[in-house]
């Protein structure tokens, strides 16, 4: 398919970036990896008449330890994080889920503030940033914000952010609780989640569990009041909407989350 057309226009820094966007107004969308974005431009579920490149911006691409947080910006690919020793050392969770992402070619064009801000209920960093509790930074034409992670994802494809914001980076606060895990289940080992489960200390996250990814609060509690990983993980789907599909009916996602939740709070107590 070929996209409806639209203008291109690179930004050679973020303050370029916000100004092309503002000029737009809600014409404009920013292509980061574009993995996401061009394939919707394709299908011609996206329209948007001005795309303001912001791939090039370096100013965007780091992984750093900021004393109390370690910070990663937006632009930051899922191959730099899958290979990144800071991350390894410091948010293991992150670095094995990045490493998870899709196949080489995708996580060496997709970004984290692409993934985040696309608010894919299927895509896997969503969910560990919702356990790893972090937060993330906007700016746009009046200045920068901080939204956290439970704040940003709104509804299917849908985030906290208004036209012409631009995520510029994630934050996540140090110490962490030391246990993790991740599990995804696929048929294929590049396929995207058909449930995934993204596990930090005490917080648990769900992939493909709903219409946003989800916070498994009701497991939460449960470990709070000292319950087993089982026994817990029998909560998994509690206040889920998972989707029915092609790839896997809806009792049978409940049935994933369930095990799933099982195995990751399993892995991440031999971890602690
Ligand atoms: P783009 O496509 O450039 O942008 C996506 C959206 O975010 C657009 O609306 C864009 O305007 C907006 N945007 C981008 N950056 C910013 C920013 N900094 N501020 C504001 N708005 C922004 N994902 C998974 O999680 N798991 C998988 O297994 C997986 N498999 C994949 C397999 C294939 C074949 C493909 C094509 C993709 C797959 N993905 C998967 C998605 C992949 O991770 C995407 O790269 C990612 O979701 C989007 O990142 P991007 O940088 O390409 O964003």
């Amino acid at each position: 398919m070929i996209p409806a057309p639209f203008t291109y226009q690179r930004a050679s820094s973020v303050d370029e970036a916000l100004e092309l966007a503002a000029r737009s107004g809600e014409d404009a969308k920013f292509l980061a990896g574009g993995h996401s974005l061009l394939p919707l431009m394709k299908l011609r579920l996206a329209l948007p008449g001005i795309l303001v490149d912001i791939g090039r911006l370096g100013e965007l691409r780091y992984i750093r330890d900021d004393g109390s947080h370690i910070e990663v910006g937006a632009l930051t690919s899922h191959d730099d994080m899958a290979r990144s020793g800071l991350l390894a050392s410091e948010v293991p969770l992150l670095a094995h889920a990045a490493g998870q992402v899709g196949d080489p070619q995708v996580r060496h064009r997709g970004t984290i503030g692409g993934s985040l801000v696309h608010a894919d209920p299927a895509a896997d960093l969503p969910a560990v940033i919702l356990a790893l509790g972090a937060t993330l930074v906007a700016r746009g034409p009046s200045g920068s914000r901080e939204i956290g992670a439970g704040a940003f994802f709104r509804g299917l494809f849908e985030t906290s952010l208004q036209p012409g914001e631009l995520l510029t980076a994630i934050r996540i606060p140090k110490p962490l609780a030391v246990g993790w895990s991740f599990q995804k289940f696929t048929k294929r080992a590049i396929d995207w989640a058909i449930v995934g489960v993204a596990v930090q200390g005490g917080s648990v996250a769900l992939v493909n569990m709903g219409q946003t990814p989800l916070r498994a609060t009701a497991v939460e509690q449960a470990l709070a009041s000292g319950a087993g990983p089982r026994d817990a993980a029998a909560h998994a789907a509690e206040d889920s909407s998972p989707p029915d599909d092609i790839n896997a009916g809806r009792g049978y996602r409940e049935h994933l989350a369930r095990v799933l939740v099982a195995r990751a709070l399993e892995e991440s107590r031999s971890r602690s």
